[in-house]
């Protein structure tokens, strides 16, 4: 059985309890964050820390734990669990006010802090990496600031359901013509050389794994576009892919039945996997 975390407590995983007022239960009041575990390490850690505390900042919530704390409760999880490849799913909700209530209760309510692994063996060696994602686009029905990290994941969910009776891989989220993002990662094309990808605002999440990739894409001498691109621009580009902590970087060779250059995995997808894979190794902590 697991070994959890819950408000400073480590309890195996039956035994943690949080209540039916709780604003995260109620309200979908709450932040959340996952840091992939490679060789028993974390992976970008510090950029997770960082996107947290912005989710915090923007709903008005206080961080619970110190940086180093932090650190501490995910290192104690991974051993506790003997995790070495997978994922710390780390949530902060605004905790239980008693009752429920629209207005956020009174800055004394203590957030209601949940962590736990997921141990992913192969995590790093997923066969997609090889065969490439197929993905549909679906209109962006989300609220309007996708940037914070919310556990408000009710459409992502719809959209994944869709990818599914679709018989395909995921879904990108498409408004006003223009691809956001995937149901949980963001979403690049290739053309030529040049890698497109949205750049950030309110709209889509400012991913950790994004950041990592297009700094390594640059620093590899490969010119990267920060624009919105259409569904058609999609379809007619060399190659696409997708990034997120858990997924690190996976090749898309089709969307909407339209397959994708040659209709396998592109080379810049490949390249850029490795390379991320390679450096965040190293850096792990
Ligand atoms: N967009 C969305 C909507 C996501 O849910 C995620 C994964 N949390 C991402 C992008 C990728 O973010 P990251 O690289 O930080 O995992």
């Amino acid at each position: 059985m697991r070994t959890v975390y819950l408000n400073g407590d480590y309890l195996p995983e039956t035994e943690a309890k949080v209540s039916i007022f709780d604003r995260g239960f109620v309200m979908g009041d709450g932040v959340y964050e996952v840091t992939s575990v490679l060789d028993g390490k974390l992976i970008d850690f510090a950029g997770h820390l960082a996107r947290l505390q912005r989710s915090l900042d923007a709903l008005e919530m206080k961080n619970p734990l110190s940086e180093s704390d932090w650190l501490e409760v995910h290192r104690q999880l991974v051993a506790r669990n003997g995790v070495t490849e997978g994922m710390v799913y780390l949530q902060v909700t605004r905790g239980n006010p008693g009752d429920r209530d629209f207005a956020y209760p009174a800055a004394d309510v203590e957030p209601t802090v949940v962590l736990y692994t997921q141990s992913k063996p192969g995590l790093a060696d997923n066969p997609a990496a090889k065969t490439g994602l197929r993905v549909i686009t679906v209109a962006e029905q989300r609220w309007a600031r996708r940037d914070i990290k919310t556990v408000q994941l009710l459409y992502p969910s719809m959209a994944k359901m869709m990818a599914k009776k679709a018989h395909v891989d995921d879904a990108w989220f498409v408004e006003d013509g223009f691809v956001t993002e995937g149901t949980s990662n963001n979403a690049y094309i290739v053309k030529g050389n040049k890698i497109i990808t949205r750049a950030l605002s309110h709209d889509l999440l400012h991913g950790i794994t994004r950041a990592a990739v297009l700094r390594f894409a640059r620093d590899a001498q490969m010119e990267v576009e920060e624009r919105n691109f259409t569904v058609d621009e999609a379809k007619a580009a060399d190659e696409a892919f997708i990034t997120s902590a858990s997924a690190f970087v996976l090749p898309v060779v089709e969307i909407d039945g339209v397959a994708l250059g040659t209709g396998k995995p592109g080379k810049v997808a490949g390249r850029l996997r490795e390379i991320y894979l390679d450096e965040m190794r190293k850096a792990a902590i």
